[in-house]
C-alpha cells in the first residue's frame, strides 16, 4: 500500500494502477462504516484508492475542526488490512496554498438541511472532493447514505461539470443497537451513548408508518419527533421529510420520501436518515 502526501506523486502512482480504480475519500477515525466502502470499491474495481484529509473548508467558525478525531497509524493499518492499493493523505496548505480562490458553489439543492446550518459546508466539501477527482482520477467513488444531502449534492456536481466518475452511495453501517456508525461517536459520553439508538427507533416509528400506508410529510415528521421526544437528552435540531430529488419538504408522497434528522447529544451533533421505500424494512 503507498501512502503519500504529495498530488503530483498521488497522480503517478494512480496511473501506475491498472484497470479501473475506486475512490474513498474521508476524513479519517476510520470505522466499520468507511470500510464497508473500501469493501465495495474492492468488489467493483480493480484497485482501491482512499484519501484521509479533515478538510477544513467544510468546517464552519465554531465547529469541531481541531477536535475531530485523528488516528492516521489506525487508519493506515485498517486501509491495508482492507486491501488498499494507495492512500492519498494532502496537508491542509497544499490543498490550500496561498493564493487559492476558485470553488466550486453549490446551487439551492445546498441549501436546506445541513447546508441551512452550516453556511459554506457544501462549497467546501464539492471543492475538495473536485480536487481529489482530479488529483485521483478515479472510475467510481463510493460515498455513504449517512450524508444524504451530501451524496445528493456530489451526484449533482458531477452531472453538471461532466465529471466522469460513477458515483456510489453506499447504506448506513450501525452498532448493534442500531446507533448509525460516526467518527464524532465518540465524543458521546456514556449516558449520551445509551441514549443514541433514539434516533434509530425513531427511524423504524417512520419506516413502520410507511409500511402502514402513511404518506403525509408532517405526519411523518410528528411521528419522528414523538419518539426523540422520549429521550430527554435527545435535543433536537431538524426532522426533515424531503423529496430525495429535490430536498423540498413534502406534503403527501407519491414517489420517495427521504426522512432526515439532525440531534444533539451534549455538544454532539448526530446525522441520520431513511430513504423510502427503499430502507422500508430497517
Ligand atoms: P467522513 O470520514 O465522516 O467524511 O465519511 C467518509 C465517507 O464515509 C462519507 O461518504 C460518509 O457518508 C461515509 N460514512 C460515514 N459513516 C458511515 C456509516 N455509518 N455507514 C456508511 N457510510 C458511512
Amino acid at each position: 500500500m503507498r501512502v503519500v502526501t504529495d498530488a503530483g506523486e498521488a497522480r503517478r502512482f494512480r496511473r501506475a494502477l491498472a484497470g479501473a480504480v475506486g475512490l474513498v475519500p474521508t476524513m479519517g477515525a476510520l470505522h466499520d462504516g468507511h470500510l464497508s466502502l473500501v469493501r465495495r470499491a474492492g468488489e467493483e474495481n480493480d484497485a482501491v484508492a482512499a484519501s484521509i484529509f479533515v478538510n477544513p473548508s467544510q468546517f464552519g467558525p465554531g465547529e469541531d475542526l481541531a477536535a475531530y478525531p485523528r488516528d492516521l497509524s489506525g487508519d493506515l493499518a485498517r486501509l491495508e488490512a482492507a486491501g488498499v492499493d494507495l492512500v492519498y493523505v494532502p496537508e491542509a496548505a497544499s490543498v490550500y496554498p496561498p493564493g487559492f480562490q476558485t470553488w466550486v458553489v453549490p446551487g439551492p439543492l445546498a441549501e436546506p438541511l445541513e447546508g441551512a446550518r452550516r453556511p459554506g459546508h457544501f462549497r467546501g466539501v464539492l471543492t475538495v472532493v473536485a480536487k481529489l477527482f482530479h488529483v485521483i482520477e478515479p472510475d467510481r467513488a463510493y460515498f455513504g447514505q449517512k450524508d444524504a444531502q451530501q451524496a445528493i449534492l456530489v451526484r449533482r456536481m458531477t452531472a453538471d461539470l461532466d465529471v466522469s466518475v460513477g458515483i456510489v452511495v453506499c447504506p448506513i453501517v450501525r452498532d448493534r443497537d442500531g446507533l448509525a456508525l460516526s467518527s464524532r461517536n465518540v465524543y458521546l459520553t456514556p449516558d449520551e451513548r445509551s441514549a443514541a439508538p433514539v434516533l434509530f427507533r425513531s427511524l423504524r416509528a417512520v419506516a413502520a408508518a410507511w409500511g402502514a400506508g402513511e404518506r403525509r410529510g408532517k405526519r411523518m415528521r410528528e411521528i419522528a419527533r414523538a419518539v426523540l421526544a422520549t429521550e430527554p437528552l435527545a435535543a433536537v435540531d431538524y426532522v426533515s421529510a424531503a423529496d430525495p430529488e429535490t430536498l423540498a419538504e413534502i406534503e403527501t408522497a407519491t414517489g420517495r420520501l427521504l426522512l432526515s434528522m439532525a440531534v444533539r447529544f451534549g455538544t454532539t451533533r448526530l446525522l441520520e436518515n431513511v430513504l423510502l421505500p427503499e430502507n422500508a424494512t430497517l
